[in-house]
């Protein structure tokens, strides 16, 4: 490979990538439009035109703030690139600071900042904007700019230990720093998973035990079915941010506990919770969390084995606009690179692992089905999809290409088979 190559491969999928996402939100603006103005037959009675068309205008408005968005990104990431940015960006660091490790970590540290930077005014006009247009927002500024921080400084406290680590094993490990640094990664995820519910999710939201009895009740009931042990039972006040619901699990062995939005649980029955549950306990029996940790992991060891490589190869740098250095180290470049570019070449794995975690959907839903109500699943369904204004009408190939989850339609039609 050399250095003209990779920039000809790297402008030909940016610009598929591009065309692709562009052409996908046509389609599903277009479909979504065309369909605004009838309730799907299946759900007639149970949404209201005006509701079906607040979620159409929703969706639409979503989907155009995304193509801008991306389009953003594109041009930003070409300038870092192959504009200069990172190499201007490199030049001045240098000037300014003469130990190569803090060099590195500077550089990083300072294309982080300026991406999230950048990304502010989108964040500030989704939240306060859009979400607020349609009724969803319950952030107040000054809670934005207290998680600002607060995401600003969680990032340092735990992110420049294991940068700092991986640009020393960079430097010193030998040929496989690569797999060490993926090992230093994968502690550090299992690490964050570990104290996420306890030590992290907390600086952002209260929680309190469920103190509904009748429900408690219900849902320990539901994990002696599922031979599932639960160690707590919390209710987060997510209504401080969004009006979205949504419940999740989280932790593992003794931290292991299911969070309730108090969103969620204000707008379902219990029965029609318990069915909710009985989804997300499929998930856990299926094994699907632990496949795709163990998904995430070998993948991650590719990646770390492919920039181990590249990270050697002048034509990699040189490709993307950076001209390596001879007398010092390379590795805080290597890594900002790549992580800019990667997602380039892997957009197009995005139907594939939308597949995959639709195919999971499926089978959480079959488990509800058999181990709750699958009618009391549909009615939540239908309640969530009308309180998110989530579309009941998307284009099927925009679905087939991003969706994680199956369209409201066909997830109900099996279920009612079940
Ligand atoms: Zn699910």
């Amino acid at each position: 490979m050399d250095s003209i190559t990779l920039t000809t491969l790297f402008l030909i999928f940016l610009l598929a990538g591009v065309i692709v996402r562009s052409w996908l939100a046509k389609r599903q603006i277009a479909h979504v439009k065309t369909h605004r103005d009838q309730v799907p037959a299946e759900f007639a009675e149970k949404i209201r035109l005006f509701s079906h068309q607040r979620a159409a205008d929703y969706t639409v408005q979503r989907t155009q703030l995304r193509i801008t968005e991306g389009l953003f990104d594109v041009a930003v990431l070409l300038w870092l690139t192959l504009g200069g940015g990172l190499a201007w960006i490199d030049a001045i660091l240098l000037q300014w600071i003469s130990t190569d490790l803090w060099r590195q970590v500077a550089l990083i540290a300072c294309v982080v900042v300026f991406l999230g930077a950048l990304q502010v005014p989108f964040t500030l006009y989704k939240q306060f904007k859009l979400e607020a247009k349609f009724g969803f927002n319950r952030m107040t500024p000054a809670l934005f700019i207290a998680d600002l921080f607060k995401g600003l400084a969680i990032a340092a406290i735990l992110g420049l230990p294991l940068l700092i680590l991986i640009l020393w094993l960079m430097q010193t490990a030998g040929t496989y720093w690569w797999a060490w640094a993926w090992a230093s990664w994968a502690v550090f995820n299992l690490l964050i998973m570990f104290i996420f519910p306890t030590w992290i999710a907390p600086l952002f939201n209260k929680f309190t035990p469920l103190d509904d009895v009748k429900l408690k009740d219900r849902i320990q009931a539901l994990a002696k079915r599922c031979d599932f042990a639960i160690q707590g039972l919390f209710v987060m006040d997510g209504s401080k941010r969004s009006a979205h619901g949504n419940a999740y699990f989280t932790g593992f062995g003794k931290s292991r506990r299911i969070v309730f939005f108090d969103t969620l649980l204000s707008k379902l029955s219990p029965e029609e919770i318990e069915a909710v549950l009985a989804h997300e306990l499929g998930h856990f029996k299926h094994k699907h969390i632990v496949k795709r940790l163990v998904i995430s992991f070998v993948s991650s060891l590719v990646m770390f084995a492919v920039l181990g490589y590249l990270s050697s190869q002048a034509w990699f740098y040189e490709g993307l606009g950076v001209t390596p250095h001879t007398d010092m180290s390379n590795h805080g470049m290597a890594l900002i690179l790549f992580f800019l570019v990667v997602p380039v070449f892997t957009f197009a794995l995005t139907p594939l692992m939308s597949w995959l975690s639709r195919k999971d959907e499926f089978e959480a839903d079959q488990f509800a089905a058999q181990q709750s109500e699958a009618s009391q699943l549909v009615s939540a369904l239908v309640k969530l999809f009308d309180d998110n204004a989530a579309t009941l009408t998307p284009d099927p190939i925009h679905s087939a290409f991003y969706d994680s989850h199956p369209p409201a339609t066909i997830r109900i039609r099996q279920l009612a088979a079940a």
